[in-house]
């Protein structure tokens, strides 16, 4: 009995790498599959993961009708026994119903993979229809993580690197890949000052290094993704914004005991577990 599989989890942790790794396992054992995928990072017609690897793929347009697709390979004579969909959230509600209905009327597997919720934190159509239909829905083991270290569930946007919770549902961008930032809350600040700004507080855009200078402002403007767990997301704090990270610019304080300073961190790193906090 073939089925419906929806592989699910933020951006970032791994979806097309086991995308790719299910396509192996399954051609390794002799079948044969079609890969499909939309607005990969690689660009169209591409699955590719973020450890490197790179497969062609059927590249899928809002007018794509996956029944169609397959009877006609089918026709040709290929033999079809699964089908991979990458970037699943970017297939319409239909685009769903007609890989339903391979699976049932086809005997075909269909192995989806896609984040489920946009950085507005509201479903993608698609995977809502997968959410909806699909034989299993399997949450993706490894965990993308937040910038303070514990598990992320939610996709953020930025734009010039600042936050935004509106725009359009689709717009294609790169995880920001932010370099020599160590990962975690400073062990060097106290926590108060690390985790606790208002809910509410709006980042500043002229507090921090993503301002736009005036040079800047005829570029149009780089959209990036950021996973982050809940409370960041609700609070807007991305791995730029987030007043921890900040202070790593400030020199370490050397002139400390060297076993006062061992201690302090300890006891810090202990705390450092937000879930008592939340
Ligand atoms: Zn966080």
């Amino acid at each position: 009995m073939a089925e419906l599989l929806f592989f699910s989890g933020t951006m970032d942790c791994g979806k097309s790498t086991l995308a790719l790794q299910m396509d192996h396992n399954h051609k390794a054992r002799g079948r044969r599959g079609v890969l499909f995928s939309s607005h990969d990072r690689a660009g169209e017609s591409m699955i590719s993961s973020r450890l490197g690897l790179q497969v062609p793929a059927v590249e899928v347009f809002p007018e794509t009708d996956f029944w169609v697709e397959l009877t006609l390979r089918q026709t040709m004579g290929a033999r079809i026994d699964y089908v991979i969909c990458d970037e699943a959230q970017f297939y319409t509600v239909d685009q769903i119903d007609q890989l339903a209905r391979v699976v049932d009327e086809m005997d075909i597997d269909v192995f989806s993979f896609g984040i489920t919720s946009d950085f507005r934190t509201r479903l993608f159509p698609g995977s809502q229809r997968l959410i909806e239909l699909a034989d299993r829905v399997q949450v993706l083991q490894v965990e993308a993580l937040c910038w303070c270290g514990k598990r992320a569930t939610h996709n953020a946007r930025t734009v010039d690197g600042v936050m935004v919770v509106e725009g359009d549902q689709m717009v294609v961008g790169d995880i920001d890949q932010p370099l020599d930032q160590p990962v975690g809350p400073s062990s060097d600040q106290p926590l108060d000052q690390a985790f606790d700004p208002p809910f509410d507080q709006p980042f500043e855009p002229d507090a921090g290094p993503a301002t736009r200078s005036q040079a800047d402002a005829g570029r149009a403007p780089i959209v990036g993704y950021e996973t982050l767990c809940r409370r960041h997301h609700m609070r807007r704090q991305t791995s730029r914004t987030s007043p921890s990270l900040f202070s790593n610019e400030v020199p370490l304080p050397f002139d400390e005991r060297p076993d006062e300073q061992h201690g302090t961190r300890g006891s810090q790193l202990q705390g450092a577990e937000p879930g008592g906090r939340s």
